[in-house]
């Protein structure tokens, strides 16, 4: 009942914590989609930019015109087109009315193609117009760098003395050869289209971001099921070498440890068979039997320093290793544990009963741990000759001085 209930628990428990990797991985996806395609726009913005820093010479002087895009948009956003786009219309309509005279040329940069196009219709026939009625010469031009970036030359009107101020000091003109409010400008705008890029960004940060969902899933269910494996083979452990009524050790597990065993020792075996138990079990039942069996060894166990043994031989029959102590300590210890039987009192279905132990001591002094069997078959005998003297007593090798 309780062990079922114990798994009902461990599989709530392991459903939480697939939710929680689950969860880890989503968040650690969403954050480096997100860091991810922030990096490509800030890259894609950079590039822009870039290309928006052409330099153009208008054939009337030497002028450079830039187009400073990244001071128009502190924000780091990329240049509007539609803004510049409007504000030319606007500046070439503007033109067209004053009949003002304007001529540009373009010098492209070393290894960028330059064509012409007339891509926009409503700028073209402004465009044509004002060349048609004003006499001014406009060059539209564009530099083509792969198919996305499209730049052109446009007619400008200077509307505040900033504007001009700034343009002269950008040509180093002087005297008579400024620029003045009113004066038709020249100007570049530069359409980008980001679509595809900011397509394939969002590609990346997507296919990243799932590849390391996955890959987060992944490493935390292995490291779920290892975990598991690990529990478990911890329990099977338990399982083969311990004894599941009383948790002492089984038989198999003390020769383990005996096989570990490396060099000559000291120390005392002794064994320990609980006093008429078969009456104990007539008397009160089997399953007070066992609460015998368990009161005894979790008081023996209790008074056990860290390197002592006890093991479960079968039955009521125990065997405990204490090493390195005197045989006057292993006397008194093994005396301890008898009163403890004798005086104990144990209660079960409203049963009082009452037990007691009888015990054969063997006593090693500087022996190899190969002589283990010996020691337990002498520590036997004493046991036997405890039972025979009228049992709830300790006996121990008489040769041996104490
Ligand atoms: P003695 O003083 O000579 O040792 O007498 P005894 O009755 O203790 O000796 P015996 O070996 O004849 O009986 C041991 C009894 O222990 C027999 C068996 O039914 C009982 N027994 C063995 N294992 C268990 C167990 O796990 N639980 C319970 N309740 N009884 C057990
Ligand atoms: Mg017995
Ligand atoms: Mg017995």
């Amino acid at each position: 009942m309780w062990s079922r209930e114990r798994r009902k628990t461990q599989r709530k428990l392991a459903r939480l914590y697939v939710l929680v990797g689950v969860l880890l991985a989503f968040l650690l996806a969403v954050l480096m989609h997100s860091s991810v395609l922030r990096q490509g726009q800030a890259i894609i913005v950079e590039r822009a930019a870039s290309e928006a820093g052409l330099i153009v010479e208008l054939t009337s002087g030497f002028v450079r015109a830039y187009s400073v895009f990244g001071a128009r948009h502190p924000d780091g956003k990329l240049p509007n087109p539609a803004i510049f786009r409007a504000e030319a219309l606007k500046n070439v309509e503007q033109g067209i009315r004053d009949g003002g005279r304007f001529s540009t040329g373009v010098v492209g940069l070393p290894g960028r193609e330059i064509r012409n196009v007339a891509e926009d219709e409503h700028m073209r026939e402004l465009l044509d117009e004002l060349e048609s009625t004003s006499a001014v010469t406009v060059s539209e031009l564009t530099v083509k760098n792969g198919q996305d970036t499209h730049r052109s030359l446009w007619a400008f009107k200077a509307t505040e003395q900033a504007c001009a101020d700034c343009h002269n000091a950008i040509q180093n003109r002087t005297g008579a050869d400024k620029w003045e409010v009113g004066d038709l400008l020249g100007a570049q705008v530069v359409d980008q289209n980001i679509d595809t890029a900011l397509a394939n960004v969002n590609k990346t940060a997507l296919v990243q971001a799932v590849l390391l969902f996955i890959a987060v899933l992944a490493i935390w269910l292995c490291c779920l099921y290892l975990t598991n494996q690990r529990r478990l083979n911890r329990k099977l452990k338990l399982l083969a070498t311990t004894d599941p009524l009383t948790g002492c050790i089984n038989r198999r597990e003390l020769y383990e440890r005996v096989n570990r065993f490396k060099k000559r020792t000291n120390g005392a075996v002794l064994m320990l068979d609980l006093d008429k138990f078969k009456q104990i079990n007539d008397t009160h039942g089997h399953d007070a039997g066992d609460e015998v069996i368990r009161h005894f060894t979790s008081s023996v166990r209790a008074s056990l320093r860290a390197t002592d043994w006890i093991a479960r031989l079968g039955g009521e029959e125990f065997v405990v290793w204490l090493p390195d102590v005197t045989p006057a300590e292993a006397m008194s210890i093994a005396e301890r544990f008898r009163i403890g039987a004798e005086q104990a009192i144990v209660v079960s279905d409203d049963h009082v009963i009452k037990y007691t132990v009888s015990i054969g001591l063997h006593i090693v002094q500087n022996q190899t741990p190969d002589l283990f069997d010996a020691w337990m078959k002498s520590a036997d005998e004493h046991l036997y000759r405890a039972k025979q003297n009228g049992r709830n007593r300790v006996a121990w090798d008489t040769g041996q001085a104490l």
